[in-house]
């Protein structure tokens, strides 16, 4: 057991003022309250819940900069030249490279807020193509990554069959591969670890990349329990080679074959016509949206005020990793739909409601279904102490009443604002520095430079 003295808590979607908080040997908060007791550790700062970042590709942390050139030739850019350069960094990539690539990640978002991260994992094999002799060795990369940064991580190994509609996988594929359901599924399999910070999830790379029947399978054939993602609708050049195959749009595809609920995450869903965002809000699936990602690759902006008008819920992922911060992601996701709409607080559907706190509430909901957690964990009694805990002095925040706080955070707070991270009643940042920063940050720069040259 463990007493913590707080300046302040957001807990359960309200704020506290100055408080005690007592942790049991998990990091369980077993209460919280006023008097104080005669030993604690003090905080000084506000706990939040941690971030949840429901998408990442942890290798692609790599090359961030490095496709923001027009190739020699090219007459235009867009995803698909992106890809390319994605295509050959993944060919290089070690699992010792990989491993140290993903802690360094896993230690900057840790940095930013973030207690938990869905790690969306679809390199899988030797540069060969042949399996390792563990089929789960990257997977398991991964994992390791999370742990010695001390967070959260949801792995979600991918099935990843093809090129596209229609088509064979392509040369520069051949690490992803899973032939059929049944690969997919020894694969899974391989990757069942036991620890407290430790889930699986179940996950389809696109419709693109899997066939029909075989998307089906993947997803009814495993545990109802484990959260299912997919990447859906990013590009319309998807949504019409899907038309053209599948004879419907990709998300349409989806509500009519699979019964779509809480345990689907449907990643991007950028492009969705009236009737998908309805029948896809009332689904009771979830969206998650990768801000800054899908802005990076040209992809379009999602329909989320429509979408949330008819109860649609959404998390948020750093998806490429350009950027980590939480905050930036709610902001930007916010201002595309402002721009777009040229409108302010667009998600207030009713008077007095405030954006932040829709922003921060909705997507922690989410997000936690994402992860395959059930509970609404909001920094109660019987969650985990995995707080964000931020500086009440940093200027945008100070002397501000606290209704004010989440939107003061969100929509003006840089990085400079979070000072800690603690993670099952463990610091992870303590601070603003993660404990093994050095370690982690040499090693990484050693697999940058093998990796890039
Ligand atoms: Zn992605």
């Amino acid at each position: 057991m463990k007493w913590w003295k707080l300046k302040g808590l957001y807990s359960d979607e309200k704020w506290h003022g100055p408080c005690f908080v007592k942790t049991d040997a998990r990091g369980i908060i077993v209460s919280i309250g006023e008097d104080a007791p005669e030993k604690f550790e003090a905080i000084d700062g506000l706990a939040i819940p941690g971030f949840l970042n429901a998408h990442s590709h942890a290798f692609q942390y790599s090359m961030v900069g490095l496709s923001e050139n027009l190739p020699p030739g090219a007459k235009g850019d867009d995803f698909w030249s992106w890809r390319k350069v994605m295509y050959e960094l993944a060919g290089k990539i070690s699992p010792e490279g990989l491993q140290a690539i993903a802690t360094m990640l896993y230690a900057e978002m840790a940095r930013m807020g973030i207690t938990h991260v869905a790690e969306f994992h679809y390199v899988h094999h030797q540069a060969n193509g042949e399996a390792f002799d563990d089929v789960g060795e990257m997977g398991k990369r991964l994992y390791a990554a999370a742990k010695e940064v001390g967070i959260n991580i949801t792995l979600l190994p991918v099935f990843y069959q093809r090129g596209g509609f229609g088509k064979g996988a392509l040369p520069e594929q051949k690490r992803f591969i899973s032939s059929t359901t049944n690969d997919y599924l020894k694969l899974l399999e391989s990757l069942e670890v036991s620890d407290p910070l430790f889930s699986l999830g179940v996950c389809v790379h696109s419709l693109r990349a899997v066939d029909g029947p075989q998307v089906l399978e993947a997803f009814l054939n495993t545990d109802k329990k484990l959260p299912a993602h997919i990447h859906i609708a990013e590009q319309e050049k998807e949504v019409q080679s899907c038309l053209q195959h599948l004879g419907k749009r990709p998300v349409e595809w989806l509500l009519d074959n699979l019964e779509l609920n809480d345990r689907y995450n449907l990643v991007h869903a950028t492009h969705l016509d009236n009737n998908e965002t309805h029948n896809l809000a009332q689904s009771g699936a979830n969206v998650v949206i990768c801000p800054t990602t899908e802005a990076n690759l040209g992809d379009g902006l999602f329909n989320l005020v429509e979408y949330l008008k008819v109860g649609g819920q959404f998390s948020i992922g750093t998806d490429g990793n350009f950027n980590l911060n939480p905050l930036q992601e709610l902001r930007l996701l916010d201002y595309g739909q402002r721009l777009k709409l040229k409108k302010r607080n667009i998600m207030c559907l009713a008077d007095g409601q405030d954006s932040g706190e829709i922003l921060f509430n909705l997507t922690r909901k989410a997000g936690l279904k994402a992860m395959g957690i059930k509970d609404h964990q909001a920094l109660k009694v019987g969650d985990p102490f995995d707080v964000a805990v931020i500086n009440p002095d940093h200027p945008v925040l100070a002397s501000k009443k606290n209704e004010y706080l989440l939107s003061a955070l969100i929509y003006s707070a840089d990085s400079s604002v979070f000072s800690g991270n603690i993670v099952a009643g463990n610091w992870v940042i303590k601070n603003g520095k993660h404990i093994k920063i050095e370690k982690i940050s040499e090693t990484f720069k050693k697999a940058q430079l093998e990796l890039l040259g």
